[in-house]
């Protein structure tokens, strides 16, 4: 196994080795990405299960599904990526030519969440890898089997000298943060995103954090016929992702008051159809997490709040969708990312009183507006800040490769998904070309007033 310092070692061999640099061992490395996802499919399900109780065919559509579309996208724009890219140049360096040149950065190291353990921990190595990068992955130790699934799998597939998996929990963390990197991309909690950042700084080391934050959804009165569609969809945003426990899922709702009533009525119809079979829902990713939810209804104002739901099996670590309506806007649950089946539903007096309503919180990673307002939407887009807004949908911006995928402000801050994955691991050389014909005088001294603006 080796020390931290032994493995980073080898890491920097193999990247001064320059093979990762060659087109054929990045799309060698994809291919083999792509394989190790599609053989290795019945370990992943498992791994899943045991860790969050996963049901395959989420697995399939978060994880799995996600990961063989974004390899693809990679392998079928790769040559385009690396191409360097012709920039105009201006006439007073005339006759001259100039190019971009996509470079990697080196030796990356990446940390993964819990709640997508194999979606989060192999996305970024496609972009790392078709960047040219070496990469070390430190996944989530409250993931036990996707962890060990992914310290096992990987070397058997992929280059072991350019990926290295680095299992174990906070003290692990540190000790990869006193190395220097040359990238790090962390996705996890906005207060460990601080630790990363502060050790980042000693060695100037550029970092993209993935953070969380509260979702909201604007909920608008939309006409009966679109009704189920939207039902659907806002459930499957807050209970669909492993169970509400994810960055983009919804966190809470924000509706008119005079809608409010059939709102819930929707949502309570729709989550018995599509959850009502509690083994469609992943569980409690553990106690201390399961707890910290109980604690959230604690408080007697919060626990009269809920109007569907409600019911927590500590045995399973399981929780029933559950839905409040009001609870008190200086309540934890509304102070602090939910991050489990917990959904607050706010009432406004009109629906454009949202965007006031976001603006004076910390900027989200995702908005959701149901709506067929034009005037709202544009709104939305103009007024507020936030990672994305999907209108009339929840959590599908997250697999289209041509968006940005990223936060803001308390949300984090750099993006990547499709080219710009390839483009946050690499740098972007500035390449420009003269000959030795036409020197002109006017740009050396000696000065004088002619020389003042040639
Ligand atoms: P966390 O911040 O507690 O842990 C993340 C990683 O940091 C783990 O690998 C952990 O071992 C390591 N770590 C913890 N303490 C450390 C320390 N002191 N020094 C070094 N490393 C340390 O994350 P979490 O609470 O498990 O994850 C949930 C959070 O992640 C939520 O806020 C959620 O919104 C966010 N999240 C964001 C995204 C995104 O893509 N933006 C995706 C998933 C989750």
């Amino acid at each position: 196994m080796g020390t931290v310092e032994e493995r980073l070692g080898e890491m920097r061999e193999a990247f001064r080795s320059g093979k990762t640099k060659c087109e054929k061992w990045r799309r060698s490395q994809l291919m083999a990405l792509l394989a190790l996802v599609r053989e290795e499919e019945e370990g992943i399900f498992s791994a899943l299960n045991r860790d969050l109780g996963k049901h395959r065919a989420e697995a399939f559509r978060d994880e799995v599904g996600v990961l063989i579309k974004s390899i693809n996208f990679a392998l079928s724009s790769l040559k385009q990526w690396m191409a360097p890219k012709s920039v105009k140049v201006p006439l007073v360096s005339f006759p001259s030519s100039a190019t971009v040149v996509p470079e990697p950065l080196g030796v990356v190291l990446l940390f993964s969440s819990w709640n997508f353990p194999i979606g989060l921990a192999l996305e970024p190595i496609i972009g790392a890898f078709s960047a040219g990068n070496v990469v070390a992955l430190k996944p989530s130790e409250l993931a036990p089997s996707s962890a060990e699934f992914l310290a096992e799998a990987i070397p058997r597939y992929l280059d072991g000298a350019a990926v290295k998996v680095f299992l174990g929990g906070p003290s692990v963390g540190s000790q990869l943060l006193e190395q220097r990197w040359d990238k790090i991309l962390f996705t996890g909690s906005p207060r460990v995103g601080r630790v990363v950042m502060a050790a980042a700084a000693e060695h100037l080391t550029p970092v993209i954090l993935e953070l969380g934050g509260k979702c909201p959804a604007i909920v608008d009165s939309i006409g009966s016929s679109e009704q189920k569609v939207a039902a659907k969809r806002l459930v499957a945003g807050k209970w669909g992702p492993c169970c509400g426990q994810a960055c983009v899922g919804i966190d809470y709702i924000l509706v008119e008051r005079q809608f409010a009533s059939t709102l819930i009525d929707m949502l309570r119809r729709t989550v018995k159809s599509l959850y009502g079979d509690s083994r469609n829902l992943s569980r409690i990713v553990n106690r201390q997490h399961f707890m910290r939810l109980e604690g959230l209804l604690k408080d007697p104002s919060v626990s009269a709040s809920v109007v569907h739901g409600g019911r927590f099996d500590s045995d399973n670590l399981k929780i029933e969708p559950t839905i409040l309506l009001d609870p008190p806007l200086d309540s934890e649950i509304m102070t602090e990312e939910v991050f489990g089946p917990l959904l607050p539903i706010i009432t406004l007096e009109k629906i454009g009183d949202s965007i006031a309503f976001v603006r004076d919180r910390p900027k989200p990673l995702a908005i959701y507006v149901f709506s067929n307002d034009e005037a709202l939407k544009k709104r939305v887009v103009a007024e507020t800040s936030s990672g994305s807004v999907t209108f009339n949908d929840t959590m599908i911006q997250f697999a289209v490769d041509t968006l940005p995928f990223g936060g803001v402000g308390g949300s984090g801050f750099g993006r990547y998904h499709g080219k710009f994955s390839f483009d946050a691991f690499s740098h972007e050389k500035a390449v420009m070309r003269r000959q030795f014909l036409l020197d002109f005088p006017l740009r050396y001294p000696p000065w004088n007033e002619t020389k003042l603006r040639f």
